[in-house]
């Protein structure tokens, strides 16, 4: 009977204790959530509210827009800090975790939060790509993080896809006598071209032009 009683006490005792231990795991999760509540998140800061491409398109011919940046595209006066003498070769991988930014100096795309990547968004694609060559500006160059970088990719071949931005391809003028059409101009013609011309276009503002002797080999005509 001592021994049931003992059993009893002990069962009794550790019933106590897990429900002790359980109340106490509660109020600590429940007081953490109530400090995470309590964050406040700085309004600058905050990431999570979306902005539609109509009113970046109207904040970049607004009055404080050239206030801010003036003439000169919005990457011009960003300088990342960094370690040491040299910059890094890749910029950050992203400004913004969970909805926030999460660095004291975000890229120029994230730090401003009415400039919105997207296809239609004209005045702001056409700083990313340079006057001189028409391709599109390295993130070095431009301090974006890669993230963005991406988006931006994504953007301006959409323009270009669709016709939003334009894009230089040189003119070249076509000769009938040297063009060969299904042999048959070759053939009335007795003497035939001195130095026919391949044309070897690679996809956008490279248009290289290779003469090529009509006794050359197989192997030396470019494919
Ligand atoms: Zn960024």
């Amino acid at each position: 009977m001592a021994l049931r009683i003992n059993i009893r006490l002990l069962v009794s005792k550790l019933m106590n204790a897990e429900f002790k231990i359980n109340s106490r795991l509660c109020s600590n999760f429940s007081e953490g959530e109530n400090v995470e509540n309590l964050k406040t998140v700085d309004p600058s800061k905050d990431r999570t509210k979306v902005i539609p491409v109509e009113t970046s398109m109207k904040y970049l011919q607004s009055s404080a827009y050239k206030q801010t940046y003036g003439e000169k595209p919005v990457w011009t006066l960003y300088r990342r800090n960094h370690k040491g003498g040299f910059a890094p070769k890749k910029t950050r991988k992203s400004c913004v975790r969970n909805g926030v930014i999460s660095t004291g100096n975000p890229c120029p795309i994230c730090r401003d939060e009415y400039l919105v990547l997207d296809h239609r968004n004209i005045k702001l694609l056409e700083q990313f790509i340079s006057e001189y060559t028409g391709q599109i500006l390295d993130a070095f160059d431009t301090g974006l993080c890669q993230k963005k970088h991406k988006e931006l990719l994504v953007a301006i071949e959409q323009a270009w896809d669709q016709g939003y931005l334009t894009y230089d391809v040189p003119f070249r003028e076509q000769s009938w006598a040297t063009r060969d059409s299904c042999g048959e101009i070759a053939a009335r013609v007795s003497n035939p071209p001195p130095m026919p011309l391949i044309v070897c276009s690679t996809r956008r503002h490279v248009l290289l032009t290779v003469p090529v002797s009509p006794d050359a080999p197989h192997s030396m005509v470019p494919k």
